[in-house]
């Protein structure tokens, strides 16, 4: 049997201070798998450098002439952590047999890799590495992490709790992955839209050992919004929802403003503008709600999402076994 050719791609900005210390915890870990004949000796490191401003760049150079294990791709510029990571798995899907992608700051267990090359040996197309205990992580990103995915849940959007972008891709899901032409990547609610049989590893998630993290409370709200948009046209159907509802409302509010002027509580005026302050606020809100479909349909059609991804294809093959006959 044929070796699988692994790649385990990460990105990098801004990490001279623990890298040195991952490009040799990765090359242990495959050595070792190369060792045990779990995936072929051509398998490799790529490191992606996401436009550092430190000495990030220049040790990937150093090290991918001592080690014939690590390779480097630099980027022009800092295109952020999703981007970085889809230029190394564009990258690595012509000659790669399965892709693992892994921070550079070590929080992810490295012990797990082999897990998920088993598991890749086993059949599955998609191994997703997921922390079970958060206890390293502050309450507050514990709870606002939980929020954030009951919210998705709520909004229909499958999200692998837990699960952030750890984990290991066959070739023919790399493949339909790289069919996604949206250019707002949320990788972690995209991936589970490919299908294939997917299955996850478990790990605790350790503390980052050196270097700060590059996704500070703004850029994670930003992140979390973006996911929830690049999803989901849902907060738009709230808004004509909320427009029917208030055009309902206006019906008491009517009825309570004539009531009102009939006691003779009121100044002149006033029971004419309540009525139609309510009625056209509803209007309004029912009005931008339909807009705002047609826009979400919009939105649906220039993603230009694949449909459907082919497991097992009989028929082509047939015909093909037909015209080799
Ligand atoms: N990263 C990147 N480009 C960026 C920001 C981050 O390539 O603009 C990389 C970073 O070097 C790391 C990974 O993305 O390998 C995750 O970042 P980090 O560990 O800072 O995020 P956290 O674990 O704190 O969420
Ligand atoms: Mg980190």
């Amino acid at each position: 049997m044929k070796l699988p050719v692994l790649t385990i791609i990460v990105p990098c900005y801004n990490e001279e201070e623990i890298l040195p210390k991952t490009m040799d915890e990765l090359t242990a870990v495959l050595l070792e798998l190369m060792e045990l004949k779990l995936v072929s000796n051509n398998s490799n490191m790529l490191f992606v450098d996401d436009g550092s401003k430190d000495h990030t760049w220049n040790l990937i150079q150093v090290e991918s002439m001592q080690n014939h294990l690590v390779r480097g791709i630099k980027l022009a510029g800092n295109v952020g952590h999703q981007n970085a990571l889809l230029a190394g798995l564009e990258a690595a899907q012509r000659q790669s047999d399965c892709v693992i992608s892994i921070d550079a700051d070590l929080q992810d267990d490295v012990s797990v890799i082999r897990t998920m090359v088993e598991k890749y040996n086993d059949g599955y197309d998609i191994v997703y590495g997921v922390r079970d205990k958060r206890q390293t992580d502050t309450f507050f990103k514990r709870n606002t992490a939980l929020a954030f995915y009951r919210v998705m849940g709520t909004l229909g959007i499958q999200l692998i709790p837990n699960h952030a972008d750890y984990r290991l891709m066959s070739k023919r899901a790399l493949k339909e992955l790289l069919k996604y032409k949206e250019r707002n990547l949320f990788l972690r609610g995209m991936i589970p839209l490919i299908g294939f049989s997917q299955t996850k590893v478990f790990y605790e998630r350790k503390e980052r050992e050196r270097g700060i993290s590059k996704y500070p409370l703004k850029k994670m709200l930003s992140f979390a919004f973006d996911g929830i948009t690049s999803f989901s046209v849902a907060p738009i159907r709230f808004v004509t929802y909320l427009g029917f509802i208030t055009l309902l409302v206006s019906i008491l509010a009517g009825g309570y403003a004539l009531l009102q002027k009939w006691l003779g509580n009121t100044q002149s005026g006033w029971t004419s503008i309540m009525i139609s302050l309510w009625i056209i606020g509803g209007l309004q809100l029912i009005g931008i709600g339909v807009v705002g479909e047609y826009i979400g349909k919009i939105f649906k059609e220039v993603k230009r999402r694949p449909i459907y991804a082919i497991d097992v294809d009989h028929y082509s093959e047939n015909l093909e076994d037909e015209e080799a006959d």
